[in-house]
This record gives C-alpha cells, structure tokens and sequence, in this order.
C-alpha cells in the first residue's frame, strides 16, 4: 500500500479534528451581525484579555483582519512603513493600494527582519514633496524570513522609533503564537508593542477558518464597521469561533511540538547537496537551494515521493510543520528531501 501524502505546504493544511468538529457541532450560536453569537463573543472575550487588549473582533480571514487594521490607524495617499518581505506587501494582492489607498514602503534591515535601526534610517524628513508616513507594520513571526521571532526588545525599540515619529504600529501576528511558545514571552507582551493585533486562527492552531484584531475600544468600534463594509459580517459564526476556542485551549499548548519537528527537518537536509537552510524558530523551514537547482524541479520530485512542499520563490522551497505531521512522517520528508537534494545535485 502506497504510504500517505506528507503535505507540508504550509500550517493551514490541516483538518479539524473530530474533537474539534464535534465542539462546532455542539456551539452555541446567536446572529453576531445583529444582535451577537455567545461563541462568537466568548471568543473575542478570551483573545482581548489574552493579548491585553479593550476588545477583539472575530474574522473570516487573517487578511482581512490585516487590511482593516491598515484600513483604522493609516491615512489614504501615506505611506505605510513595513518589511520588504511582509505577507502585506507580498500576498494580499496589493490590498494596501486597492483597498486602503496606500503606498508601501518597505524597509529593509541588516537582518532576516528589519529592526529600530532600519526603521529610523527609512523614515524620511519631512517634505512638501514626499509622502507622509501614517503607520508602521510589523509580523512576527515572519513568515517570509522562515518563521523568524522579533523579540520583545526588538519590538519594543521598533515602538520606540515609531512613537517618536508619532506613528502607530498595526502587528501582523498570524503565528503570534508560535513566537510565544519560541520564546516564552506572553502574547500580551508582544501585543504592548502595537495598536492593533491580527492573530490567526487556521494556522498552527488547526481551525477551518478565522482570525482576530484587538485593539482599544474606540478602534474596535470602527473594525466592526469596516468588517462589516469589507463584506466579513457573519451570522451563526459561533460554529467557527468554537473551532478557534478548541484550538487555543487543545493545540497551542502542544505548539512546542511543530518546532521541534522544524528543527529535526532543518538538521536533515541543511547542507545536502549544497542547500542551505534558514535556522528555524518556529515550525517554518526555508532551504535555499544551490545555483542551478530550480525549486519547482525540487518540490515536483518531493511530490512524486509523496511529500508537499512549496517553491517560495526561483530558489528557495519552504516546509512547514503542524499539528497532521507527527515525528515519523517529519523524518520521512527529511529523507525524501535530502534524496531529491542530493540527485538534483549529482545531475546539475
Ligand atoms: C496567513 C497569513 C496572513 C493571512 O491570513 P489568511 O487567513 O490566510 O487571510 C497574514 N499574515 C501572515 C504572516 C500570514 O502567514
């Protein structure tokens, strides 16, 4: 019998548990466009006081959630200053100039992930002639930079930098919780950092659909507004919240686990063949491959063997670890990988 596909594509793969559908199944659930849904509301009740915040908003998607972020604390025709490798700036289909009406300025830093230096250095003086900045953006994790954690100092100083140049700062905080496991600072911590937080709830955490933005009450206000203008009103949303609340309760505690795995992953493959991979911090694995070695051509043999991964770009291919890959299948797409590596190398 042929063994099962090892799809580590990305962290959203996954399918609800029968534990988790059995408590969407068992939800309590109202009308949360008209006059609420209790799981919805225990929900966004259990993620304000998880990261500090006055109030959280349930929504359909992370970008979502991110755009109306962007949407509340920018100002049309500024400039928004982020990372040159941001989900924003990268995979939400130029939201930021469509939606918005902003223009991205991306910083870049010394580092995998920019830091207060590469901030200060990219916020111009001011002009009649340039644009205006109106908000910072920050992720952590970073998905782009392999899962990368900017730590509480370093969010901290990125703050201070902004504050001082009276600018807010949005967090894009998908993985929020990996980088908390990684480092054993609270999600509150990291969330003093920022305004508004995203947190998503169908990655590591294994829900079908969902995120949340926090912020003061005012703020909170205008989101349920723009959601709303955004198209994400729900109605009997609670069967989705449920799956959030079984998610925080049931998986992120077992989180430690996907990076573990990562770096078991990363320890099989680096160096094979001359790939060269991204020290993990979370469960998020970049290998850059050598010259002459496509990332298509390595991710369609990995397929054929039976394990997903996704070209990133031209040269890189990224694997991912989550709650449907246990250590055996993790080691099995280790050694499929540093076989396809190693061939691909030998045939350059
Ligand atoms: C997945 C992701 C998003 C968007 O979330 P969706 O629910 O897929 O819309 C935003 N930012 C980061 C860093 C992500 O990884």
């Amino acid at each position: 019998m042929p063994s099962p596909v090892i799809d580590l594509r990305s962290d959203t793969v996954t399918r609800p548990s029968s534990a988790m559908r059995r408590a969407m199944a068992d939800a309590e659930v109202g009308d949360d466009v008209l006059d609420g849904d209790p799981t919805v509301r225990a929900l966004e009740e259990r993620v304000a006081s998880l990261l500090g915040k006055d109030r959280a908003l349930f929504f359909p998607s992370g970008t979502m959630a991110n755009q109306t972020g962007v949407w509340l604390m920018s100002r049309r025709g500024t400039e928004v200053l982020l990372d040159a490798e941001a989900h924003l700036v990268h995979w939400e289909i130029a939201g930021l100039a469509a939606l918005c009406g902003v223009q991205p300025w991306p910083v870049r830093g010394a580092g995998l992930v920019f830091d207060a230096d590469a901030l200060r250095a990219h916020i111009r003086p001011s002009s009649p002639n340039a644009p205006a900045a109106s908000l910072v953006c920050v992720e952590n994790t970073h998905n782009g930079a392999g899962g990368k954690v900017t730590t509480l100092a370093g969010l901290r100083a990125i703050r201070e930098v902004a504050t001082a140049h009276g600018l807010p700062v949005h967090m894009d905080g998908a993985r929020l919780w990996n980088a908390s496991v990684a480092t054993g600072t609270s999600v509150a911590d990291f969330a003093t950092c920022a305004e508004t937080v995203m947190v998503s709830f169908s990655k590591g955490l294994g829900a079908p659909v969902g995120a949340a933005l926090a912020g003061s009450a005012a703020a909170m206000r205008d989101a349920w507004q723009t959601r709303k203008r955004f198209g994400g009103g729900m109605r009997q949303s609670g069967i989705l919240a449920a799956a959030a609340l079984h998610g925080l309760e049931h998986n992120w505690p077992r989180m430690h686990e996907d990076h573990e795995r990562a770096r078991e992953l990363a320890a099989a493959v680096d160096g094979v063949g001359g790939a060269s991979v991204v020290p993990p911090d979370t469960n998020i694995v970049m290998i850059d491959l050598p010259a002459g070695i496509a990332s298509d051509t390595v991710a369609a043999r990995c397929a054929e063997a039976g394990v997903k991964i996704s070209g990133w770009n031209a040269s890189r291919v990224r694997a991912v670890t989550h709650l449907d890959v246990n250590r055996d299948d993790v080691r099995r797409a280790g050694e499929v990988l540093a076989s396809v590596l190693e061939k691909a190398a030998k045939s350059r």
